[in-house]
């Protein structure tokens, strides 16, 4: 410790009252969900690769993705020959380990390319994404047999994946699922629907929530499954039409009598609700990062078109309304995006994240909102029209406080978090 260091704990130490004692605890409590750094302290800066991991991504959408955006979204059509070419570069599936054939980059890395491809279009990113949320459950529980076969896969040819925990009659209250598991032998029989399933009906394969043992407390009644889409019993729904990113594929899926081996069982049985719910302390930083990537892009089109458009003898960000909003959207985007690469870096140093996800998550998810909505009002009339590039951004940003947990969800972590944290 430096000598300036050492006098200003010794003042500091002299200052405590029993007042402020408790203060200093609490503190200190906050602080054991800080990240303690081994060496160097905060940088802001990213690697060589980080940062071509991001150009290439960065590129892909600009090259790719733009420019087949508004088709995408006019015609629902899925992007197959874009998530073809974005596999190919090795874009998807960025944190299936290089054990099994991926790349095994970090969640800064993937955090970096989600920005980028979902600044292109998050319709694509997220069907990109969803093979990621698929993903999680099996890197969080799957035995070493299990990884080989089923993400071992994703890395030989570009297939997609689904996780199907959501239900029609239980989202955020995930410990009232009804889809059944039952053993039979050496095999389980699942029964039960699933409901709002990205990917569903381009799967290869599905990961499954279902209540394993009801009797239970909720936390070990579940067990996951990792599911072959060609199993017989397995219906599959209509694409279902929604307000924005439209062009990914949302199902309902239905499982009737579906028979699954017990090797297909992540973890044990029980282990179901603490796999289905780790698998977001990957995935929920890398939402966050796609809404980053969509408030990213409301700031870029807003500005440049305050910079063209002008009314009453000026520029409209002349106009200090509209300069504002515009000042208020990049802080949102810089907030945001520390927040998201917080909650990466996290995870990366092998620490718990859970809290800054849900802190990521949340705020990027109504940073994109709040962008969105100045940028209509920045474009005016025009901001109303599809010929402009702000409304599909308008529809596309409201998914993103709904799904992997809602805002308020968020906000329920955080808060028992805050409570654990200063429980007396
Ligand atoms: C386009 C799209 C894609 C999706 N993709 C997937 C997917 O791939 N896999 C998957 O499993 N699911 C997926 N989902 C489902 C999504 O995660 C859920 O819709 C979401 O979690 C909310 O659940 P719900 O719709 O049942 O709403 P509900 O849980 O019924 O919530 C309704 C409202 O009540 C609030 N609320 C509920 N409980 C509480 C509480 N305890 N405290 C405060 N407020 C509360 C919610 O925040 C919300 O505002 C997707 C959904 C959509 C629309």
């Amino acid at each position: 410790m430096s000598l300036f260091a050492k006098r200003a704990v010794a003042s500091s130490s002299r200052t405590i009252t029993s007042a402020n004692k408790a203060a200093l605890a609490a503190s200190r409590a906050a602080r054991a969900y800080s990240t303690p750094v081994e060496s160097n302290g905060v940088s802001f800066g990213l690697s060589e690769d980080q940062e071509a991991y991001r150009d290439l991504a960065r590129k892909f959408a600009r090259e790719e993705i733009i420019p087949q955006a508004r088709h995408h979204d006019q015609t629902m059509e899925y992007p197959t020959e874009i998530l073809k070419k974005g596999w190919e570069l090795g874009l998807m599936n960025t944190h299936i380990p290089e054990k099994y054939g991926g790349p095994g980059l970090g969640l800064v890395e993937c955090g970096l390319i989600s920005e980028e491809l979902a600044y292109g279009c998050t319709g694509i990113q997220t069907a990109m994404e969803a093979n990621g949320l698929a993903e999680a459950p099996l890197l969080v529980s799957a035995s070493d047999a299990t990884k080989a076969k089923y993400l071992g896969r994703m890395t030989e040819e570009p297939l997609m994946a689904a996780y199907c925990v959501t239900e029609p009659g239980a989202g955020s209250d995930v410990a009232n699922i009804a889809t059944k598991a039952e053993k039979q032998g050496d095999k389980w029989v699942i029964n039960g629907t699933k409901m709002w399933i990205t990917n569903g009906g381009k799967a290869n394969w599905y990961f499954v929530l279902a209540k394993s043992d009801p009797s239970a407390k909720a936390a070990k009644s579940m067990t996951g499954f990792v599911v072959d889409a060609d199993t017989p019993g397995i219906h599959i729904g209509k694409k279902e039409i929604n307000m924005g990113q439209r062009c990914s594929d949302t199902r309902m899926i239905t499982f009737e009598n579906v028979v699954v081996p017990e090797e297909n069982v992540l973890g044990k049985p029980g282990d179901g609700f603490k796999t289905a719910m780790g698998a977001f302390d990957i995935t929920r930083p890398l939402v966050a990062a796609g809404a980053v990537g969509l408030a990213q892009r409301a700031l870029e089109e807003a500005a440049k078109y305050a910079v063209e458009r002008k009314t009453m003898g000026k520029h409209i960000i002349d106009h200090q309304a509209v300069a504002f909003m515009l000042a208020d959207m990049q802080m949102n985007v810089e907030a945001a995006r520390n927040l998201v690469w917080k909650s990466c870096w996290t995870k990366d140093q092998g620490q718990r994240n859970s809290f800054y996800a849900s802190m990521a998550k949340a705020r990027a998810s109504e940073a994109a909102g709040f962008n969105v909505d100045a940028a209509v009002q920045i474009f005016g009339g025009l901001g109303f029209n599809t010929e402009s590039p702000v409304e599909k951004l308008y529809r596309d940003a409201r998914i993103f406080r709904l799904y992997e947990g809602t805002s308020e969800i968020q906000r329920l972590i955080i808060s028992r978090h805050i409570k654990e944290m200063y429980a007396q």
